[in-house]
Order: C-alpha cells, then structure tokens, then sequence
C-alpha cells in the first residue's frame, strides 16, 4: 500500500482533476490525499480576514467569485448532467456554509472551519469524478481520524487507532480519497496542521500505517539544489537522506511542509517527490541513507528575528544560557540557530508572537539587541569534523555578503548562516554560481 499526496496546482483545475484520476486508477490499493486546488486557500484566508474585520460587503464578493470558478469547474469535469448537478449542489452547500459566517462574531474556530472548505470541496470533487468514471474510490473524512493534541502535536496513537478502524470497515474500498491539511483538536474542533499541511498529512498516514512508500506528487521534478523560486538553472537532486530533506524543508525548501519528514524518517518509510506534470520523471528519493556529496543544496527561510543578550557577568558564569533558554521555553518560542562568545549570546527566532514579553524578561540578564529582516541561508552537504576546506569554500563563496551569524558543527548534514533579508538572494546565487556549479 502507498499513501499519494496531491498539491494544489496538481489538482487546480477539472483539466488536472481528469490526470490525477488517470494516475490513481491503476488497480493498486492506494490512500490519495488531496489539497485544496491551487489558490483557494489563499482566497479563503482572505474571507477570513474580511470577516474578522467586519467587511461583510467584501467578504460575500470574494464568496462570490470563488464559488463561480468552483462552478465552472464542476461543469468542466464531469460528463453527464447528472453528475454536473451533483457536483453543483455540493459546491453551494459549502457556499452556503460559508456565507453562515457573514453575521456572526468571528474567531479562530470559526476561521479553521472556512479553511478547512478547500479540500472538503477538492477530495469531493475527486470522489464525484472517479465514481463517475465507473472507478469505484472512497471518501474519507480527515475530520475522522487526523487529530492534534493541546501542544498542536500529531496525536500518532489516536491517529493510528482511527485511522485503522476507518479502513478496517467493510465498505472500504482499496482506492481511498481523503483531505490533507485538516484534522480536529484536543477538543474535536476542526483545525489544520499550518499552511502546505496536507504533506505533513501524508506523511502521517504513511507512518500510521506503515505503508511501503509515501509519495509527494507536485508542480517540479523533485527537491532542487537551490530554491527555483529565487536562483535560476537550479536541478533536480535524484536522492536525499531523511535528515537533508528535514534540514531543507525547515530552512525554507517549500516543496516539502517543515515537519513532513518527521514521520516518515521515524518510521523509515521513503519518501518520493513526483512531478504530476510530468509523471515519468523519476523525481527524488527521500530514504534513511543516501549517498553523501560534499554540498548539496541550499535553501533559505526570511522573517527571522536575531537577538542578542550581553551579560557582563557571562564571564566565566554558568548557568547564564539556561537561563537566556528558559526565556524561550516559557513563551513557547523554538529558536533556529545559536552563536556564543564569552560575553554575549545571539540566537535566531522565527515567530515573533511574543517578542516583547521575551524581550521583557531576557533584560534582567543584560543588554538586549534586536535584527529584524534577517534569512537563514541553510547549505546541506556533508560537514563531517573530518572534513577539511568545506568552510573555507563556503565563506569565499560568500566573500561579498555581509553576515552577521554562523552555524557549523550543530549537525554533520548543515551550515546555517544569517545574512539580511535584502542580500539572501545573493548570497544563494552566489551559493550557486560557485559551489553547485550552476548558471546564476
Ligand atoms: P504543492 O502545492 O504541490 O504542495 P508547493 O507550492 O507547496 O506545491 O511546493 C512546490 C514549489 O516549491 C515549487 O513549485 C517550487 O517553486 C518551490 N520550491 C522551493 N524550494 C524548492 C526546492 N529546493 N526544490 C523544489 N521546489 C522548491
Ligand atoms: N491547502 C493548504 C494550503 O494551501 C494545505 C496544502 O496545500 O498543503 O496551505
Ligand atoms: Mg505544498
């Protein structure tokens, strides 16, 4: 059994709809999960935002659009009539749904629900389609069985248990629709595992049931060796270790959610990124070893906030980090990278939620000293201590970028460093240019 996970753009229109069945109509038993098509999600944080301002005028106009494009797409996909007034129905029930929330008060809970609607429609549609096409498939709700406890952590054991009780009933048939990004609390309430989820879902039904591959199907062949998006002639890496992919998922890869490795290293199941655009493509292998390569890829992550704590009593102090540490643990903050000297501590942090009560509490420590707009330019190779020139090469590759913080020996499999927002771009091209032999 394999778990297949669909991004937006491959499921982003009826045209991309027909390709993916095509793909998961092969006999095989298989669980296919599915995002919201391409651009919904975005639209429909933006309802969210309307209706927690109040806006009702402009959040039943976006209402309006987004559900004629679903229309339009219900005629596209199916054939018959009948199914046309299936697919149509269904789109105004959750139409419906959203349009409820223009006149009530607007919190969290209620955002999650409108969230959520993007791949209740997508896995629908899916479902309407295959059923159509003869291909018998089914719809199962996430709602069922993906779950996060009070901590926002999977909760594997509740997961597992009702995953397997959903499968386990008669009616069940090997090809199995199901929706990526949401779940339910500790609470029941319906909520979501962050933006770019539904790879974290896959990867946790993988794990869940141990199956014998989880497969990313998405817009590129593959995990790049530099990030597409900014540096151009980037390539294809054919196989990663769940550890480089976990560092370059974290430090800004989008192609995989940050935690999306987790599950899957944990339980040693490969992991393979696909191009639904180009199917025969063979696309990157993710598995527990993986052939190591001096440098192999770089990525960045941008809204990162430096802080520096000076203690003119760290001289020669303990105890002076666990307590600069403690800061963080109490306001729930991870920290990114760490660079220590005698005197003064900098670390890095990516949410700002509690900057000013974390900012409070570290001036009983000493001077504090806050960077905004600063990336993590994260390179992925193979840093063994015994490794000699690797961050020689590194630095003058970077000769023109200003930085203002190192990372190297954390781990075997990365260097981090913090540069300005501003120079990211350069200093990832210059990553490129003049270590992973690529055309800037
Ligand atoms: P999906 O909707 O299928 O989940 P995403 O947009 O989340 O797709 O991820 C795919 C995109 O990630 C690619 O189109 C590419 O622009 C971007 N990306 C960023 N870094 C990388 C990288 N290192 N390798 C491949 N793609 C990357
Ligand atoms: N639809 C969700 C998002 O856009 C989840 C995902 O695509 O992975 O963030
Ligand atoms: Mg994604």
């Amino acid at each position: 059994m394999k778990v297949l996970k669909f991004g937006g753009t491959s499921v982003g229109s009826a045209e991309r709809i027909r390709e993916v069945a095509q793909l998961i109509t092969d006999g095989e038993p298989k669980i296919v999960v599915l995002s919201a098509m391409s651009g919904t999600t975005n639209t429909l944080v933006q309802i969210a935002d309307c209706l927690y301002r109040n806006e009702k005028l402009e959040a039943l106009d976006i209402i309006q659009n987004l559900e004629v494009n679903y229309y339009i797409t219900v005629t596209e996909l199916f054939e018959t009539d009948a199914y046309i007034h299936k697919g149509k129905e269904f789109v105004q029930t959750i139409f419906t749904y959203l349009r409820s929330f223009i006149n009530k008060d607007f919190y969290p809970l209620q955002e999650k629900a409108v969230l959520a609607q993007g791949e209740i429609l997508s896995t629908t549609l899916m479902h309407y389609y295959l059923e159509e096409c003869g291909k018998a498939n089914t719809l199962l709700s996430a709602l069922d069985y993906m779950r996060i406890d009070k901590d926002c952590e999977p909760d594997y054991f509740y997961i597992e248990q009702n995953l397997r009780r959903e499968l386990a009933k008669p009616e069940i048939q090997p090809l199995v629709i199901t929706q990526g990004f949401i779940c339910r609390n500790a609470y029941g309430e319906i909520d979501n595992l962050k933006r770019g989820g539904s790879d974290y879902s896959a990867a946790l039904i993988g794990a869940a049931l141990h199956v014998e591959e989880i497969q990313i199907w998405t817009d590129i062949d593959g995990v790049h060796n530099n990030d597409p998006r900014v540096v151009a002639g980037t390539k294809a890496i054919r196989c990663l270790s769940f550890d480089e992919a976990a560092e370059l998922a974290y430090f800004g890869a989008k192609i995989l959610h940050p935690s999306s490795v987790q599950p899957a290293k944990k339980a040693n199941i490969p992991v393979r990124l696909k191009n639904t655009l180009c199917p025969q493509d063979e696309g990157t292998l993710i598995t527990k070893d993986s052939p190591a390569q001096n440098i192999k890829a770089v990525a960045a992550k941008d809204g990162i906030t430096a802080i520096k704590i000076k203690s003119t009593n760290m001289l020669l102090a303990y105890g002076f980090l666990r307590k600069v540490f403690e800061v963080f643990e109490a306001w729930k903050t991870p920290i990114d990278m760490i660079a220590t000297s005698e005197v003064a501590v900098s670390l890095t942090i990516d949410s700002t939620e509690y900057l000013d009560n974390i900012l409070h509490d570290l001036q009983k420590y000493g001077t504090v000293e806050i960077d905004r707009d600063m990336a993590i330019v994260c390179i992925v190779g193979d840093f063994s201590a015994n490794k000699e020139g690797l961050g020689a090469l590194i630095l003058e590759a970077l000769a023109e970028v200003p930085i203002r913080m190192i990372s190297y020996g954390g781990s075997e499999h990365n260097i981090s460093l913090l540069v300005r927002e501003a120079d990211k771009k350069k200093a990832m091209t210059d990553l490129s240019r003049k270590l992973l032999d690529l055309q800037p």
